[in-house]
């Protein structure tokens, strides 16, 4: 035999694709090890094996591999198949998707696990004479009838400097035992059975799976889904296979997790950001080791996890864009990562929703998805009744109080005097839109991004929307001195305020981000809200994604143009599905529930749609434009972005990226031009929209290529791919 060295191809968590190295004759590296090598001069970095070879690569010299962290490789090969799809189709490097994928005290090789000190009794007991330790020993003995002792257990009530004595004289030892950080339980209740409607939804899911790999499965608000999805959970589990589902927001998983923890006990994890990094590298540890962990729960992040043996994914409320990252790469979507999850493993994909992504919509229609459609609610509760409000008409006739309709007063009145609850969403955060000098008309922007500024009123202080930052409001207009400056347009704070003059009795939470940076906090709003403490709660599209109340008689959406307004080719089917999915929240049981839409656009084609529910004809109107004006599911796009403190530079970035394109016949360029916001964080920001009419690979592959060529010139500028930009 000749002595051949291995070579191993290693990803380092960054923006690059990796380097090989030499593994030492006296280290076995697998693919997929965790593995810690040198880089440059002085730097050291944990990296993963992606590849092994004996053949050396030409024209370097491999420096060695330092170390390897486990006899297991940390990183399975269906992940690594996964993770190099993301990385191609996305256009990011593998180092950015692992520094997404794996949690990071298992990437740098410091993760331990959770310890108990345990204590046993070693010496001879017949020398203790003292009374404190006298009762120690008793509490031992009781203790240890029941079951092995752990030292926080036993100092209960009692002495800690007997038991150091103890410990001391040799009469009780102190050992450490790995436990757990994840609070699992047992399974307690049976599983649902399913309504005579859902039983064939259900039968109709499984005849399409025996031909079909991904069904869409349409059941409007309340219809039961995820108790379809429990059934096809458990159906899952019986064949010994392990199932992902995702929702599209930490906020949901709360909620799901103790329905599901109820039939599902150990065997369910919730996976999703509120979790401390400690808590997610166990759930990694649990998957990769094929422990107990058969069903996640998770937000966009679980898509990463070492599943082995997955068999169905779930992709709950399918329309959102939260499954999207925008920032940083990858800039994945994750019910596109599932899909293609599920393909590699040979899995099924059911995607659910009561309005369904049009790019979905458009694929069942066309076979490519299996299609089952649920339209009646649970226990024949009725869809909600909705009153349209033209709040211009209503302001002319003096009937608008702040952002309240009388009638909308008039029947919060009514469902808090029945008891109920109520929703009210507003599309915006904070306390106005933004401020205004009445005299002059100034209007204060952020210093660094090219926004005007929000008032938060109970941080009293001006904040940006985009970069974060904020600054106090002027006593008196900056630019003309004659007038304090006056709030225009309202958001979520501005609601909850006006509510203690018309319902001081009410109480009423917030559910938007600025209250969800705190996991224990919007905990305790929806918490709150389902046990009535809180009769009314204000929202943004937070309280649209799927939330199961039994007793909100009204939801109020208070404007609905800026949702209708905004421009961007999705925003008919943006507004269309949140004021359906938020009216949805109304009247899931017994009673019908109400819905009163405010607008100033009673006429606006996408109200009809939603007085009607009338998906079917909304999206055949909507596919139409989109095939007209040439936008997906008809072509694909790619937004690409420069950014630059220096607008020259930005410019001619943008320009020459544009410029490799246009060899191209099948694409179409929008632009160069100004990013919508034009100027964030003090960088000039340029992009263009690219339209692909069949396959976008080899414009991808030209793209990369010349913006890592760009950026060695100038590694100051950011440039940006975002592939299928929501
Ligand atoms: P969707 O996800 O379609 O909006 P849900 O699954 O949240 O609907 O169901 C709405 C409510 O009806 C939930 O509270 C759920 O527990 C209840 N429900 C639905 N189907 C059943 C069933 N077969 N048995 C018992 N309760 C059900
Ligand atoms: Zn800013």
């Amino acid at each position: 035999m000749h002595n051949s060295t291995q070579y191993a191809h290693v990803i380092l968590p960054l923006a690059v694709n990796g380097y090989t190295y030499a593994v030492p004759s006296n280290m076995t590296v697998q693919v997929g090890s965790l593995v810690y090598v040198p880089l440059g001069k002085s730097r050291h970095y944990w990296g993963i094996v992606s590849s092994l070879s004996d053949n050396q690569p030409a024209g370097v010299t491999c420096k060695d591999i330092e170390q390897v962290a486990h006899s297991f490789p940390l990183v399975t090969a269906a992940q690594l198949q996964l993770f190099s799809w993301m990385a191609s189709y996305y256009c990011c490097t593998m180092g950015e998707v692992l520094g997404a994928a794996i949690p990071t005290l298992l990437l740098h090789h410091t993760y331990k696990p959770a310890q108990v000190t345990y204590v046993r009794l070693v010496g001879d007991t017949s020398l203790i004479k003292r009374e404190q330790q006298l009762a120690l020993l008793d509490r031992f003995n009781y203790l240890a009838s029941l079951a092995a002792v752990r030292k926080t257990e036993l100092l209960e009530g009692q002495s800690l400097s007997a038991f150091n004595t103890l410990v001391k004289n040799g009469i009780f030892a102190c050992y450490e035992q790995e436990t757990s950080r994840l609070a699992l339980l047992g399974s307690q209740q049976p599983w649902p059975d399913l309504t005579p409607s859902q039983q064939i939804a259900l039968q109709q899911i499984n005849t399409l799976f025996a031909k079909q790999d991904v069904v869409l499965l349409h059941g409007v608000t309340a219809s039961g889904k995820t108790e379809i999805y429990l059934q096809k959970i458990k159906e899952t589990l019986q064949q010994g296979k392990q199932v992902l589902y995702l929702v599209p927001e930490i906020a949901l998983t709360a909620q799901l997790e103790q329905r599901l923890q109820r039939v599902l006990g150990n065997k369910l994890v919730a996976y999703h950001s509120g979790l401390s990094d400690n808590e997610r590298s166990e759930i990694y540890l649990d998957l990769l080791q094929k422990k107990q962990i058969q069903v996640v729960l998770g937000t966009r992040s679980a898509v990463f996890l070492p599943f082995q043996n997955i068999g169905l994914i779930i992709v709950d409320e399918e329309h959102e864009p939260s499954y999207k990252q925008y920032e940083p790469a990858p800039r994945y979507h994750a019910k596109n990562v599932a899909l293609i999850m599920a393909q590699m493993a040979a899995a099924k994909t059911l995607l659910g929703s009561a309005t369904p992504s049009i790019e979905s919509y458009h694929l069942a229609q066309q076979g490519k998805y299996g299609y089952v459609s649920l339209i009646v609610r649970y226990n024949q509760a009725m869809l909600p009744n909705i009153k349209v409000i033209d709040r211009q008409d209503a302001f002319k006739k003096n009937r608008m109080k702040d952002m309240f309709s009388w009638f909308l007063l008039e029947k919060m009145t009514e469902a808090l005097q029945a008891g109920e609850q109520v929703i009210l969403f507003q599309n915006r955060r904070g306390f106005s839109s933004y401020v205004e000098c009445p005299a002059c008309n100034y209007v204060p922007k952020c210093k660094h991004c090219d926004v005007s500024l929000t008032y938060h009123k109970k941080s009293d202080k001006l904040v940006c929307h985009y970069c974060g930052c904020s600054m106090p409001v002027p006593q008196k207009c900056p630019t003309c001195g004659a007038e304090a400056l006056k709030d225009r347009g309202f958001g979520t704070e501005k609601v909850i305020e006006a509510l203690q003059n018309y319902f001081p009795e009410a109480k009423a939470d917030r559910l938007d981000v600025d209250v969800s940076r705190s996991r224990a906090q919007y905990q305790g709003v929806l918490e709150r809200f389902a046990k009535g403490e809180t009769q009314i709660l204000v929202g943004t599209q937070m309280v649209a994604k799927g939330l199961d109340f039994d007793n909100v008689g009204l939801v109020g959406i208070l404007n609905a143009d800026n949702m209708m307004n905004f421009p961007d080719f999705r925003s008919g089917e943006r507004a269309f599905q949140l004021m359906v999915q938020v009216s949805g929240r109304a009247g899931r049981r017994q009673k019908q529930g109400l819905v009163v839409l405010q607008t100033t656009q009673p006429d606006h084609y996408i109200i009809p749609a939603v007085l009607a529910q009338n998906t079917g004809a909304f999206y055949q109107q909507e596919l139409q434009e989109r095939f007209d004006f040439s936008y997906p599911p008809f072509v694909r796009l790619i937004e690409v972005q420069v950014r630059h403190k220096q607008l020259e530079v930005a410019t001619s970035l943008i320009q020459q990226l544009a410029s490799v394109l246009s060899q191209y016949q099948q694409v179409e360029i929008l632009g160069p031009s100004n990013a919508l916001i034009g100027k964030v964080q003090n960088q000039f920001v340029k992009q263009f929209l690219v339209k692909i009419k069949g396959n976008s690979q080899s414009v991808r592959m030209q793209l990369v290529q010349m913006a890592a060529q760009l950026k060695k010139q100038n590694s100051s500028a950011q440039i940006i791919i975002d592939v299928d930009p929501m």
